[in-house]
C-alpha cells in the first residue's frame, strides 16, 4: 500500500470502530479506541487509533486527531507500564507497506519490553483468547483504580 493510497473503509480497524468486528478494548472516548493487538509482539501490545478520522498514516490525518490519539497513548502507557512492570515500553508508528504498515488506519502501537525477551515476529502469531481476557480485565482495573 502506497503512502498515498485512499483510504478503505472495510480495513479491520475501520470494521471495530463501527463496531462490525470485535475488539478487547482497553478504552475509548469520542475520539479515540485503544484495544489490545491479537498479534501481540509482547505481552500487553496495545493500539491506540483515532475514530472520527478516515486516515491512513501521519501524513493525511489531522493534528487534532493525532494529538487526542497520542495523549491516550502516554496515558495507557503509564498505565501498562504500572501495571504490568515492564522494563520498557516501546511506542512506535508506521507509515506505508515499505516501513512495516499492515493495517491501513493510522495507529499508535504500545509495546511492553521485558529484559531477556526478544520482540516477537510483527503482526504473525494469534494470541490466546482466554490470556487477552485476563490480560483486558487487569488493564481495566489499573485504569478506573
Ligand atoms: P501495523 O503493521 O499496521 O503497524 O500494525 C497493525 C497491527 O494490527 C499489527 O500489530 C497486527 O498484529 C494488528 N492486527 C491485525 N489484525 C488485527 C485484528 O483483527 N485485531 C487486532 N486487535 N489487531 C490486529
Amino acid at each position: 500500500m502506497s503512502l498515498t493510497a485512499a483510504y478503505d473503509s472495510q480495513n479491520i480497524f475501520a470494521q471495530i470502530i463501527r463496531g462490525d468486528a470485535p475488539c478487547y478494548k482497553i478504552y475509548e472516548d469520542e475520539d479515540v479506541l485503544a484495544f489490545l493487538d491479537v498479534f501481540p509482539q509482547s505481552y500487553g501490545h496495545t493500539l491506540v487509533i483515532p475514530k472520527r478520522s478516515a486516515a491512513c498514516n501521519i501524513l493525511d490525518v489531522d493534528t487534532e486527531a493525532l494529538c487526542k490519539m497520542a495523549a491516550v497513548t502516554q496515558k495507557l502507557a503509564q498505565v501498562i507500564v504500572a501495571e504490568l512492570q515492564p522494563d520498557g515500553v516501546q511506542v512506535a508508528q508506521f507509515n506505508g507497506a515499505p516501513a512495516g504498515q499492515t493495517v491501513f488506519h493510522i495507529h499508535m502501537h504500545i509495546v511492553p519490553r521485558f529484559s531477556g525477551e526478544g520482540l516477537g515476529v510483527h503482526a504473525a502469531a494469534k494470541a490466546d483468547p482466554a490470556e487477552l481476557e485476563q490480560l483486558q480485565a487487569r488493564l481495566l482495573k489499573r485504569l478506573a483504580a
